[in-house]
């Protein structure tokens, strides 16, 4: 299928899911179980969709690449089983691994916690040309922090600095950096992949029950399910007081994985088609050389 025809459907599977205006979201507004047209079942076309995605994305990375202008920052939170690992693994299937970078950011250990809490971050952004993925992020910091506050006591912060406004400054202080990266040439698009809870049991469950899942099951995560409303609501209120048009949520109905996978494609092909990415073109005098270079090689018999 033509590129520019890849692009037009991706720009609509993914634009009912972007919020560039913060203050109108609720995340009541997204059903966890919707997959637009796709009516739930029909999941072999959106894999065949998907694979035609696939495919331009690698197109437009490969200018990405060779412009070497822009670079690409998808920042991808979601609660535990929502299918992180899954979307990454599939979306860039067909992508160069020379033009991307995948960073997880875990518990900060001790080093990191000598630092901002933005520190560990900023060392893994990616560099012109490429795209960069953070499975989780700073996002942590008024997401899991929030919901635990006792984690900000591991943080080391001077007590003139923790005021009760820490986390309406931390959002202040992400939208600032968030605005400094577009300012200076690299796009964002965050997602949240937004699971039901009943979902997560039921991948909770398999992980359970299925020999091969068993080890990514954590008890850990079956306790963080007491405090899923406290999560929901702490989702929700970054995304409001995140959400830009230079750098976007997108809130992802991810409790049909399919699904999730063809909105988060499709979202990083609308982004990078907004970019105008173009191969350089070669200057009059390296034209010339070229055209040399290339009389010189057909001059010879070998
Ligand atoms: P998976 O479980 O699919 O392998 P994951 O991203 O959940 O992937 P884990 O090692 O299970 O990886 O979990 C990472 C944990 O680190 C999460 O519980 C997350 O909330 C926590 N975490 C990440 N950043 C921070 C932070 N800044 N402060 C405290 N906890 C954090
Ligand atoms: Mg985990």
């Amino acid at each position: 299928m033509k590129l520019s025809r890849v692009v037009a459907r991706a720009g609509k599977l993914s634009r009912p899911f972007r919020v560039t205006n913060g203050r109108r979201f609720r995340l009541t507004d997204v059903d966890p179980g919707d997959a637009l047209d796709f009516g739930g079942k029909d999941k072999s076309r959106a894999v065949e969709e998907l694979a035609q995605q696939v495919e331009a994305l690698s197109q437009l990375q490969e200018r990405l690449y060779a412009q070497d202008r822009w670079a690409l920052l998808a920042v991808i939170q979601a609660m535990d089983a929502a299918g992180k690992d899954g979307a990454i693994k599939h979306v860039m299937s067909g992508v160069n691994p020379q033009g991307c970078q995948v960073f997880s950011f875990k518990v900060p250990n001790s080093e990191e916690l000598d630092h901002d809490y933005l520190w560990r971050c900023v060392r893994c952004l990616p560099e012109r040309g490429r795209i960069g993925i953070f499975n989780r992020s700073y996002y942590e910091e008024v997401l899991v922090v929030r919901v635990h506050p006792e984690l900000l006591e591991r943080q080391k912060l001077p007590a003139a600095v923790r005021g009760r406004n820490l986390f309406q400054e931390r959002f202040e202080d992400i939208r600032h950096f968030e605005h400094h990266l577009a300012r200076n040439g690299t796009a964002i698009c965050k997602f949240f992949l937004h699971m039901s809870k009943e979902e997560q049991k039921k991948r909770f469950l398999a992980r359970l029950e299925e020999p091969e899942k068993q080890w990514k099951f954590s008890a850990v995560d079956v306790r963080e399910r007491r405090y899923w409303n406290q999560y929901m609501h702490a989702y929700e209120d970054a995304i409001r007081s995140t959400a830009t048009a230079h750098a976007p949520w997108y809130v992802v109905p991810a409790d049909h994985k399919w699904f999730t996978r063809l909105v988060v494609s499709s979202a990083i092909i609308d982004t990078l088609a907004g970019l105008d990415l173009r191969y350089p073109e070669p200057p009059p005098s390296a034209k010339r050389e070229l055209q040399a270079a290339k009389e010189e090689l057909m001059k010879r018999r070998t």
